[in-house]
């Protein structure tokens, strides 16, 4: 089942006001950063992939912590950039080979 990985609605659900991952069906921005307010057509949930911020190619990009985010993307990637599995492993494999090197 996919579920909105920021509120946890089904798909073809609406997003929980205050979501972060709705996009406004009117302006097209987020729903949290535009004045549109809730009150016009709302766009429902359905599951679409991003880009990889780093190599581009289109995956599933599975949920981490914060901590496990921050480590591997802090002060290079924001919170809400998407990474795939393999850019995800090549950066934590090269960030703790910095760590050991030391
Ligand atoms: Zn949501
Ligand atoms: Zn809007
Ligand atoms: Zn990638």
């Amino acid at each position: 089942m996919n579920t909105c990985g920021d509120c946890g609605v089904k798909e073809g659900e609406f997003h929980l006001v205050g979501c972060d991952m709705e996009r406004c069906f009117k302006c097209k921005g987020q729903k949290i950063c535009c004045d549109c307010g809730y009150d016009i057509e709302r766009e429902p949930f359905f599951k679409y992939n991003f880009p990889c911020r780093r190599c581009g190619k289109f995956s599933d990009g599975k949920m981490v912590s914060d901590k496990e985010w921050n480590f591997i993307c802090g002060g290079t990637y924001n919170k809400k950039d998407v990474l795939c599995n393999s850019c995800m492993e090549f950066i934590k494999k090269k960030r703790e080979e910095l760590k050991d090197g030391n």
